[in-house]
């Protein structure tokens, strides 16, 4: 199957929206979004709440279906398959994909195996709670990517090193702090090695004095990887740090995108003008 590394490397998009609409009944989410962005990029949405920047995320988690229009993940079609996938196998042939096949909606098989590429972090950690905080985070690398126990362990370690709770391993997630959990939930995202990470308000379910500890986690990750990273935040000195680019979203639409700081620092549209006064 041709993978990104084929072709054009370092130019393929790890994600790519092509007038993508979202609707819950008669209530439009997304409408007709079109969206790219590139590997290794880190962007920022912001905007009000209620404007759809949450359903993006779980489009890409597939916890969602599209509507209409289509999303590519690292160059191949994600919400749809070419037509004929199940009969012709991964791809399509040897050159992936044809661009002029048909795409119908993706088989769950299908989903189930290109999701993979993709962790999230949620605003609740949802780490199970009868297990220790390492078995959380070696989990899915062993029953999913079926890695070997004793590798997936030592991986499991380091990550949990590198997000500062070496000495919490064999503690239950409950005998944690909030920010501590989080920190086991971005270890545990991290295991399963994906090439695009999404953070959805990972902070706002948090004490104010734990938020500082989970950023800073998410701003070492951001500068140790090269991970695609796409994030939801209310926290514009975060967004600052870590992104490109932000994206300001109101009612679907993306009303202004630009460099952090610009967008930041001289906001060109009114509604970002007044989103951001509201949230400083
Ligand atoms: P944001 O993240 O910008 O706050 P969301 O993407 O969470 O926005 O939500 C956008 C809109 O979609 C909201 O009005 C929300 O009520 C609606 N919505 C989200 N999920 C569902 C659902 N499963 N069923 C019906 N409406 C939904």
């Amino acid at each position: 199957m041709a993978g990104p590394e084929d072709g054009v490397a370092g130019t393929v998009e790890a994600v790519r929206f092509d007038r993508v609409t979202k609707r819950f009944g008669g209530h439009t989410v997304l409408d007709g979004l079109d969206l790219a962005v590139g590997r290794g990029e880190r962007v920022t949405l912001i905007g009000p709440s209620g404007s759809g920047k949450t359903t993006i995320l779980r489009l890409l988690m597939t916890l969602e279906r599209v509507t209409e229009g289509v999303i590519h993940v690292a160059g191949e079609p994600y919400s749809h398959m070419p037509s004929g996938h199940g009969a012709r196998g991964a791809g399509a042939g040897p050159g992936g994909p044809d661009p002029k096949a048909g795409l119908v909606p993706a088989s769950e098989r299908y989903l189930a195996a290109r999701r993979r590429g993709i962790g999230m972090v949620f605003q609740h950690f949802n780490l199970f709670p009868h297990m220790s905080v390492l078995e959380n985070v070696v989990e899915a690398p062993v029953h999913v990517l079926r890695e070997g126990k004793e590798a997936a362990e030592a991986r499991a370690r380091e990550l949990l090193g590198m997000v500062g709770l070496a000495d919490k391993v064999d503690a239950r997630p409950t005998r944690l702090s909030g920010g501590q959990q989080q920190r086991v939930a971005i270890a545990r995202a991290l295991a399963m090695r994906p090439e695009i990470l999404l953070l959805d308000e990972v902070t706002s379910a948090l004490d104010p004095e734990l938020v500082a500890e989970v950023l800073d986690v998410l701003r070492d990750v951001a500068r140790a990887t090269d991970i695609t990273l796409l994030c939801v935040t209310h926290e514009m000195g975060f967004a600052r740090d870590v992104s490109d680019r932000i994206l300001m979203f109101d009612r679907g639409r993306i009303v202004e995108s630009g460099r952090a700081d610009e967008l930041l620092d001289e906001p060109t549209h009114e509604r970002t003008r007044a989103f951001l006064r509201a949230v400083r």
